[in-house]
Order: structure tokens, then C-alpha cells, then sequence
């Protein structure tokens, strides 16, 4: 039934705690075009913009953060990390006077790899509130 299969597609964007292509990108099994990187942090451009500038700052390694739902005060740093990381790229994409930073949680946020990661998004006009 219609009500099956959009179950099912639920529970395949649900966290499995599986590895993600993002393993495969920070290992270079799989290309990306980096836009930074440092030891604790790689960011890479998006497959698929949805702005002119679209860029993922994901942590190296996941440690359990497969989605920021699942953060402990543990993670403290690297997320600190992680959102200083999104204001170098800004900078270094000229877009630091306009940008959103973005953080899709969980199925109903449309989150649909479970690697967290942070979306740099702008270059253009971008509207609020968000779909
Ligand atoms: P989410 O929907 O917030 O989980 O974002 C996942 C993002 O990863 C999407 O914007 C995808 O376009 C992007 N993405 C998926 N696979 C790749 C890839 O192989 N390279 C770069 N970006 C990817």
C-alpha cells in the first residue's frame, strides 16, 4: 500500500548508525571538491546546490554524531568546531556579509545522511522562512 511504502522510505532515512558516503569522501574513495579542511573537519562542495555557494563542513570523525539529536556534552568541541569552520568558508566563499548555516535533523527535517553536517548556503537572495 501507499501507506507501506512511505513507511518504508521513513525508516530508510531513519539512524541506523551505519557508515555513510561521507566515510568514503573523507577517506578520497570517492571525490569531492574541498573547499577546507583541517585535522578535525573536511568541507566539500554539495552534489546537488541549492544556491550558488553550497558547501557541508562535516566532522572527520562521526563519534556517534550521526545527527545533532544525538550530541552530548562530549561533543561540545567539535561542534564549536564546526560552526567556526562555516564562518572561514563563508569568508573564503566572499559570502560572509550573507549566509545561512543549516542543520537538517532527523526525517520530518529532511535529514538524509547520518553524518552530521553543517549546510553553508548563499550567494544569492535567500528567502524565510525556509520550506
Ligand atoms: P541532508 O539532507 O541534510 O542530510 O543533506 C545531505 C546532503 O548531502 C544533500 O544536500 C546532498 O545533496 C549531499 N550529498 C549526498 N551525497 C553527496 C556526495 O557524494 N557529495 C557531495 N554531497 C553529497
Amino acid at each position: 500500500s501507499n501507506e507501506e511504502a512511505a513507511a518504508k522510505a521513513a525508516a530508510d532515512t531513519a539512524d541506523s548508525g551505519a557508515p555513510t558516503i561521507f566515510d568514503k569522501i573523507i577517506a578520497k574513495e570517492i571525490p569531492s571538491t574541498i573547499v577546507y579542511e583541517d585535522e578535525k573537519v573536511l568541507a566539500f562542495r554539495d552534489i546537488n546546490p541549492q544556491a550558488p555557494v553550497h558547501v557541508l563542513i562535516i566532522p572527520k570523525i562521526r563519534d556517534g554524531l550521526t545527527q545533532l539529536g544525538k550530541a552530548e556534552l562530549r561533543h561540545a568541541d567539535i561542534l564549536g568546531h564546526l560552526l567556526f569552520a562555516a564562518k572561514l568558508v563563508a569568508e573564503k566563499e566572499g559570502i560572509v556579509d550573507g549566509f545561512r548555516v543549516v542543520i537538517n535533523n532527523g526525517a520530518e527535517a529532511c535529514q538524509s545522511v547520518y553524518h552530521l553536517h553543517l549546510h553553508v548556503i548563499g550567494g544569492r537572495q535567500l528567502k524565510w522562512p525556509p520550506g
